[in-house]
């Protein structure tokens, strides 16, 4: 009997976790939406997040979609970082990032990119009246205290209907687990005769490979009354993924590779109708998502009137944006705005603007950062850092955490002290000075293209 058991590690919903904000757990916030002063990853920015609290409310309420968010702020002042937090808090409704430059590429349109990204970014809730049976697709989902890679809590989570299949392919899995590099967020297949995995694909990106040994990896089951009476499976899958797998020429193979190519708008509008057939049957449901558009004035006229239209669907999602420039030129046009989006574009947008940083509330971010990272700074360190911190950026400051832990380890200390982070901001200019240095030696560099001053050559 063929016995091979294909789980999915959950792809919707997930956020790509790049290291700078894998200190974020949610928004940090209490019962009534206040933002606590540093909770769950997050230190100051109220009322940013306190704004984003009430967006992530109405959303999990089901109760808004086709709304546009714009986080407006400074470089370095937490827009991506919020965001973050809010897909953290969404759990289960499907989020999507991209940057817009993303939609620029020469193998799809822009409508076409932008049109996968919504997709993406819309759940569809399938129930399934059937019970599963032995040997059928399970779900595992291995998360990030598993593969000890990021927060420790969480935990592995396998579902299926049969108690024996689960404690078995847990064992197995365990033991695999320590064999192949399987990384937080790999969609693997396990067979279950051999309980060998194999590799299939990525639900979200980190950079460490996977190497914890036997102890570390717990195995947590579902709780034995729900697997043993549930009847009713619920499925959820993205418009994007229901696409790719009816469009003949790509197949499911292609969600792995992410090479799914523009979709024929014949196949949309069928799928389309199907699932309002089955809404309205009660078989399935809509979650609409959210999805981030980070560096918002990178799109052009034509994207935001696509955007203007899309956002009217009425399966449209959550769109938030966000941008730090100020008045700017749109994209393709000689005209100015404000974030280099359209009047009228704007105008339809919810804003939450992020302010900069006190001294006190950047030291705590850097604070948290340490921990993150696993470095121990002394108390006249993380003063230092702070100060370059508050005179040069946030971003350059967190640069010099892991670097500096580099030198103090040459010197064989276990702190970083005031000396390696000298020692590192020696090394490794800052925006400022970068500048500066080019001014300085403009001449020597190639291809200089700026008159010497005092020249009024062109
Ligand atoms: P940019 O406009 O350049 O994209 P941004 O506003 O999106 O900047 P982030 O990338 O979110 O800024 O912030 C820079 C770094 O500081 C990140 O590592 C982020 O996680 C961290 N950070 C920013 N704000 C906070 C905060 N309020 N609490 C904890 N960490 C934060």
């Amino acid at each position: 009997m063929e016995s091979i058991i294909t789980s999915h590690a959950k792809e919707i919903g997930k956020l790509e976790r790049t290291g700078a904000h894998s200190h974020i757990r949610g928004l940090g916030l209490d019962d009534k939406l206040e933002g606590r002063p540093n909770s769950q990853g997050m230190v100051g920015q109220l009322k940013a997040r306190r704004a984003a609290g009430v967006i992530v409310k109405v959303i999990k309420q089901g109760k808004i979609s086709g709304r546009a968010i714009m986080m407006a702020g400074a470089p370095g002042t937490g827009k991506t970082a919020i965001a973050m937090a809010m897909s953290q808090e969404l759990g289960d409704v499907p989020f999507t990032s991209i940057a817009a430059s993303e939609v620029f590429s020469l193998e799809m349109s822009k409508t076409e990119s932008l049109t996968q990204a919504f997709r993406r970014s819309i759940g569809v809730r399938i129930k399934e009246e059937t019970e599963i049976i032995e040997g059928e697709v399970v779900e595992i989902q291995i998360d990030r205290s598993v593969t000890g890679v990021g927060p420790k809590s969480g935990k592995l989570t396998l579902k299926t209907t049969d108690m024996e299949t689960i404690y078995d392919l847990g064992q197995k899995m365990i033991n695999s687990l320590t064999k192949e590099k399987v990384m937080a967020g790999d969609v693997i297949q396990i067979d279950k005769a051999t309980g060998r995995i194999t590799r299939l694909g990525r639900s979200f990106t980190r950079a460490r490979d996977f190497d914890a040994t036997g102890p570390d990896v717990k195995f947590v089951q579902c709780p034995e009354g729900e697997l043993q009476t549930r009847k009713e499976v619920v499925h959820t899958v993205s418009l994007h993924e229901i696409d790719v797998i009816n469009s003949r020429q790509q197949g499911f193979l292609a969600l792995f590779s992410g090479d799914t190519g523009e979709i024929k708008s014949e196949v949309r509008d069928q799928i389309n109708q199907k699932i309002s057939d089955w809404c309205e049957e009660g078989k399935a449901e809509i979650v609409p998502g959210v999805l981030f558009i980070d560096e918002i004035h990178m799109l052009d006229m034509e994207c935001f009137s696509f955007l203007n239209r899309a956002l009217e669907d009425n399966m449209a999602p959550v769109v938030i944006m966000a941008s730090n420039r100020g008045v700017s030129r749109i994209r393709g046009t000689n005209y100015q705005s404000p974030h280099g989006v359209p009047i009228d574009f704007l105008d339809r947008l919810l804003i939450i603007s992020t302010q900069p940083y006190s001294p006190d509330e950047i030291k705590q971010i850097i604070k948290i950062r340490c921990d993150e990272e696993e470095v121990e700074m002394t108390d006249d360190a993380l003063e230092v850092l702070t100060k370059v911190a508050s005179e040069t950026s946030l971003r350059y400051a967190i640069h010099l955490i892991s670097t500096g832990h580099l030198v103090a380890q040459k010197r064989q200390a276990s702190k970083v002290d005031v000396v390696d982070i000298k020692r590192v901001y020696s090394l490794f200019l800052d925006e400022a000075r970068s500048v500066q240095y080019m001014k300085d030696y403009q001449d020597e560099f190639l291809y200089n293209e700026i008159a010497p001053s005092g020249s009024n050559d062109m």
